[in-house]
């Protein structure tokens, strides 16, 4: 309830792109930057969008990061360019201009081969688990699978109080019921954070593909050896293999 009362409100403008060394995959690369805005706001009284921080998506791993207050974005609509040249570092980041690129930062050079795969499946949770908290059904989930338990419960008690003879099998029926939907809701919400984040992650992935010659098959094979949170990537790219569509490639404008 507080929250309607008094509260603040996060917003996210594109501004550009700039060059810059992305930290987790190690590269110089392009980083489409956002500006993040917020405002307070007492009942519906909101205050000015205020910028709390810039940051930059990596065009290769799709990992954010804070920008250097050294980048100057401009547009730049070629989404499937993702290292600079001389020319877009100057204009958009002088200050890298007398630093060397970057060592691998992340991941050490032993893993050149898988470096960049495994900085992407990074960039790859780091934006589901970004929707997580604001995906509608993964945040009422919890509720949700409550509110099934409950009617459940009270529908057994009811049925038991009318159809005494027949208890075993309504219950099985209704527990069943209740199974399917708790599964149903939990697939949901993976497919709405899912929905998301490939907003985002479908150009990566299709960019990626075609600088690093895989095939989405590839990275499917390399993310089933993945453990832990990890997990949830090969799931995503699972569901994605239909739906990245090569044809969006150049018309996509996310950003
Ligand atoms: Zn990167």
């Amino acid at each position: 309830m507080a929250a309607l009362v008094w509260g603040t409100r996060i917003k996210e403008e594109p501004i550009g792109s700039a060059a810059f060394d992305c930290p987790v995959c190690g590269e110089r690369v392009i980083g489409d930057a956002f500006k993040v805005l917020k405002a307070t706001h007492v009942y519906f009284i909101r205050g000015h969008f205020r910028e709390i921080q810039r940051y930059a998506r990596c065009r290769l791993c799709a990992v954010s990061s804070d920008l250097p207050t050294t980048a100057k974005p401009e547009v730049f609509k070629q989404l499937n360019i993702i290292f600079p040249t001389n020319g877009f570092i100057s204009r958009t980041n002088p200050a890298l201009i007398d630093k060397p690129k970057p060592e691998n930062s992340n991941y050490p050079k032993s893993l050149e081969k898988t470096r960049h795969v495994l900085s992407l499946f990074h960039g790859i949770l780091g934006e589901i688990n970004s929707h997580k908290s604001s995906s509608k059904a993964a945040g009422n989930a919890e509720g949700i699978i409550l509110l099934i338990l409950m009617a459940s419960l009270f529908l057994s008690m009811f049925l038991y109080d009318k159809f005494p003879n027949h208890t075993g099998l309504f219950l099985i029926t209704l527990w069943t019921i209740a199974l399917f939907l708790i599964i149903y809701f939990f697939r949901l919400q993976s497919t709405l954070m899912f929905k998301a984040a490939h907003q985002y992650l479908n150009i990566h992935i299709q960019r990626f593909m075609e600088f690093k010659h895989v095939q989405l098959r590839d990275l499917i094979s390399q993310a089933s050896t993945m453990k832990g949170e990890f997990k949830i990537v090969k799931r995503y790219l699972l569901w994605a293999e239909k739906r990245i569509d090569p044809n969006s490639y150049y018309t996509n404008i996310g950003y």
